[in-house]
Order: C-alpha cells, then structure tokens, then sequence
C-alpha cells in the first residue's frame, strides 16, 4: 500500500511548484537516526485487533524493562516500540521469539531505518529442537546440515569441543514466518535411515492446515482444510519448554559459533 501510493506521484502531471524539494536539515535526519537506535516496529500475528494498553502493560513486565517503554500504532496490530536504552531495546531484540495472548510478535529493528515503508514483518528467530538423533550426529556440523533445511542458522547450541551428546540437538534458526514451520527430516547414517522430529520451543499460534504462523487464526489460503484429512501440524511441534543448554557454557569458552546466515532458506 505504501509503496503504492509512493509510485503514484510517476503517473501524475506534476506541478513546477509541486516539484520544488522541501529540505530536510542534516541534523534533523541525524536526530531521527539516532531515535531509530532505541525503536523496534512490532506485529502482533492474530486475527483480532489486540489491546494497545494491554500490549503495553503485558510486555513491559515479560520484557523486564527498567525504564518506560512507548507504543505507538503503525497500522492494524502494528506498533513502534521505543525503550529508553538501546542496550534494553537489545536484550529484548536478542530473547526472541516473543508471543501476547499465544500471537507471535514479530519485531523489526528500526536502527537507521528512515520510513515505515523500510519495515518488514517476514521473519523471526526460534530455538529449534532435532530429536532422536543419534548420537554420532549431535554435533555442530549436523545442527548446521539439519538446521539449513528448515531456516536460516544463526548458532548451534554446543560445546567447546563442537558436541552435544543430550536427548536432542539445539540450533537457532531465522524462519520465514509465511512458510510452513519443518516438521523433521531423514537423514541416513551408515546407510541406516533415521527421522529426525523437529521441536520448536516457545512456538506461538500456528495454522494448523498449512504449518505457517504467518496467518494463525485467520483463514488459511492453502485450501488445506478439506474434511477428512487429518491436520499435518499441531501441538507435536511443540518443545517442552525444560530444557538444558550449552550456551552458557560455550560463551565462556567460545564454543558457540555464530554463522551469520549463511545457511540458504
Ligand atoms: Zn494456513
């Protein structure tokens, strides 16, 4: 819609005094800029129009913000957030995925982001569970292998030495949030087949017939509701939220290794 209305000046007659520029001063820009440093844009994924206030309330206490935090409405279930510190406004970025009233809020960083036209709600973080793996797979190299199929890799949950002999292997991983969520993956070994169940922790609402968060709620346009066939997704896919972690101790030795999106989609 914006970028709509944006274009629109391309097919009209514009007027000499329509095409003189209105200056915007440096330091105007800059004040803007360095604003940006301590906003987020923020979507709440639901099908109803959620309570500003009660966002508001609700989300100050979960973030743990020390100081005031400012909503204002961008659109429909869409805010800028700004925190007084951009070390909070940080912190909240880094404990992603969030969720109000089991909608997924998906956050937008604003750093130097100088139009609401630049802000898109695509993607998000999420900490992924692999099960059943066996264990001459839980390391590094699998949950980078395993984790590509599914999203992005951001870090594999290891130890210093690049293992992670547990009940499951951890890897965060940047999905797209309009595509179905990965419900596992084979993988063969030593010629033998294994499936390897995929566990989201901290999964909001998701649509049921087509696996997407996206619109979790609302109408799904996959034409997958047809009587008769069992749901494809469903609470199976989500993590028990227990769970143990190498991340503590990997930080202290550098164990986690960060891979910047390199994975393809
Ligand atoms: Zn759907």
């Amino acid at each position: 819609m914006a970028e709509e209305l944006s274009n629109l000046y391309e097919e009209l007659c514009i007027t000499e005094e329509e095409k003189q520029e209105v200056l915007i001063p440096t330091e105007e820009a800059l004040i803007s800029i360095e604003k940006s440093k301590k906003c987020l844009a923020a979507h709440v994924v639901a099908d109803k129009e959620v309570n500003r206030g009660a966002l508001r309330t609700t989300m100050s206490k979960v973030w743990k913000v020390e100081g005031q935090v400012s909503f204002k409405e961008l659109g429909c279930n869409k805010f800028l957030v700004e925190f007084q510190n951009p070390l909070e406004k940080n912190r909240v970025l880094s404990e992603r995925p969030w969720s109000f009233d089991r909608y997924l809020i998906c956050l937008f960083n604003c750093e130097d982001c100088l139009a609401p036209r630049d802000i898109f709600f695509n993607e998000e973080p999420f900490w992924v569970q692999l099960h059943d793996l066996p264990f001459a797979g839980m390391n590094r190299t699998m949950g980078e292998r395993l984790g590509a199929a599914a999203g992005n890799v951001v870090l594999v949950d290891v130890d210093s030495s690049g293992m992670a002999w547990g009940s499951f292997l951890r890897v965060k991983l940047i999905l797209d949030i309009s595509k179905p969520l990965t419900s596992g993956r084979f993988i063969n070994l030593g010629g033998k087949r294994y499936w390897i169940p995929f566990k989201y922790e901290r999964l909001p609402l998701i649509c049921f017939h087509c696996g997407a968060i996206k619109h979790a709620g609302l109408s799904c346009p996959s034409g997958n509701q047809r009587e008769g066939v069992a749901p494809q997704y469903g609470s199976w896919l989500r993590a028990n939220s227990q769970h143990r972690s190498f991340q503590h101790f990997s930080k202290k030795r550098g164990g986690i290794r960060t891979l910047k999106q390199l994975a393809p989609k």
